[in-house]
């Protein structure tokens, strides 16, 4: 598995406090998002499987 560097979403480096790396609820690819991407809610999507988030409840933190 490759260590992901930068968002997900934005393509941004994942070097503000605040980013988080978590795996993909569906295939456990690890996922970035940047601190803005969470403030935002912009959805991140799996580069691996096409899953797209957050939409479940215990994936609020992210
Ligand atoms: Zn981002
Ligand atoms: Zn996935």
């Amino acid at each position: 598995m490759t260590k992901v560097e930068n968002c997900t979403t934005c393509s941004v480096s994942l070097v503000e406090d605040g980013s988080v790396r978590f795996p993909c609820p569906n295939c456990g690819e690890e996922i970035g998002r940047c601190k803005s991407c969470r403030v935002l809610g912009n959805t991140y999507k799996c580069p691996k499987c096409g899953f797209v988030g957050p939409w479940s409840r215990f994936l609020v933190w992210q």
